[in-house]
């Protein structure tokens, strides 16, 4: 399943937007957003994200 961004946790740092290799995670208005899509399960932004906002959906 697609990996999703709790927008209520996400800090707008942008460190996931940096490790994705599909740039699938752009940044949103309240939150970076994971474009389902591209997204292809690889977890490296969950690994990346400080503050764990980043989950499988
Ligand atoms: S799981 Fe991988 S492909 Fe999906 S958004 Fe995170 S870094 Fe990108
Ligand atoms: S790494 Fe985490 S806190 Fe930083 S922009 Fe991505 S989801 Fe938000």
């Amino acid at each position: 399943m697609p990996h999703v961004i709790d927008a209520s946790l996400c800090t707008l740092c942008g460190l996931c937007a940096e490790v994705c290799p599909n740039d699938a995670i752009s940044e949103g208005e309240d939150a970076y957003v994971i474009d389902p899509e591209l997204c292809t399960d690889c977890d490296l932004c969950t690994e990346e994200c400080p503050v764990e906002a980043i989950s499988e959906q």
